[in-house]
């Protein structure tokens, strides 16, 4: 348990090192992760536990957020809401709120993880290399983005593209909902393993989730499918993973045209 004295001493020791900022839950000394020595002085004894108070902030900041996104009725009037909570620390380090690209009235709706770099700077979800891969994967199946709608998780772009933390995908996770509410999808597709774990409420990884269909629901939508697919990000550093991923594509094709109505 980090005692009131002691939190003391690790903020001091947070300072000493040069600490000005808090953007992530807990400052990551990135000397020690790397192997080499940390250049500032040594850390005192006890880990960081966030405190029940936190604890208790984190639930009514979950609670506020779950309401404000409820009171929300159009896809509009939740991206106005959604740009103004205050609730997630990104909003702070990012250059521009990513709320949602292509066909709010398509079928299919892809929940990737984050902005990056070039979606930061657009405003707009899947632009950068990975979003071009996405776009080919599509038209591998006779769809473009006028066809589907695509979204992230989070709206805001995590500093360096790390890994979202826990905090912040729960503060943003009453939005995601009823972005979906809202979107009303036939099929989910959660592109790479945050989104896939996030909105299946799964611990499992993304090659134990991929290949099958699951279902996504809240409780104010009946159970949509949910097929979750590898990220483009990754395929890129692991091209051989094409070929599992063509056969995702595929059964949502084959969903589609099952399903189909004249859409697409
Ligand atoms: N990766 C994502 O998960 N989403 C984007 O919008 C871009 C890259």
């Amino acid at each position: 348990m980090t005692t009131g004295s002691n939190r003391g001493a690790w903020l001091a020791w947070y300072v000493e090192a040069g600490a000005d900022e808090a953007i992530d839950e807990f400052p990551v000394d990135r000397f020690a992760l790397s192997g080499e020595k940390s250049a500032g002085p040594a850390p005192p004894t006890d880990p960081p536990v966030l405190p029940e108070s936190n604890l208790v902030a984190r639930d009514a900041l979950e609670a506020a957020a779950r309401e404000l996104a409820l009171s929300a009725q159009t896809l509009e009037d939740l991206a106005g809401k959604f740009a103004g909570f205050d609730g997630c620390d990104l909003k702070n380090t990012a250059t521009n709120f990513v709320f949602g690209d292509g066909n709010p009235d398509a079928r299919t709706m892809f929940i990737g993880e984050a902005p990056g770099a070039e979606e930061d700077r657009q405003g707009v979800p899947f632009v950068g290399p990975a979003g071009r891969l996405l776009d080919l994967m599509l038209a591998a199946i006779g769809l473009d983005r006028s066809d589907v709608y695509i979204t992230n998780i989070l709206p805001w772009r995590p500093p360096g593209n790390r890994n979202p933390t826990d905090a912040e995908a729960t503060a943003c996770m009453p939005f995601i909902e009823r972005h979906i509410e809202l979107v009303g999808p036939q099929i989910l597709i959660p592109v790479g393993g945050t989104a896939a774990k996030a909105l299946l409420n799964t611990r499992e990884g993304i090659m134990k989730l991929r290949g099958r269909w699951l279902t996504y629901s809240t409780p104010r939508i009946e159970v949509v499918p949910a097929r979750a697919i590898l990220h483009p990000a990754y395929l890129l550093r692991s091209p051989a993973q094409k070929r599992d991923t063509w056969h995702d594509l595929i059964a949502i094709r084959r969903r589609l045209d099952e399903d189909g109505d004249a859409g697409k």
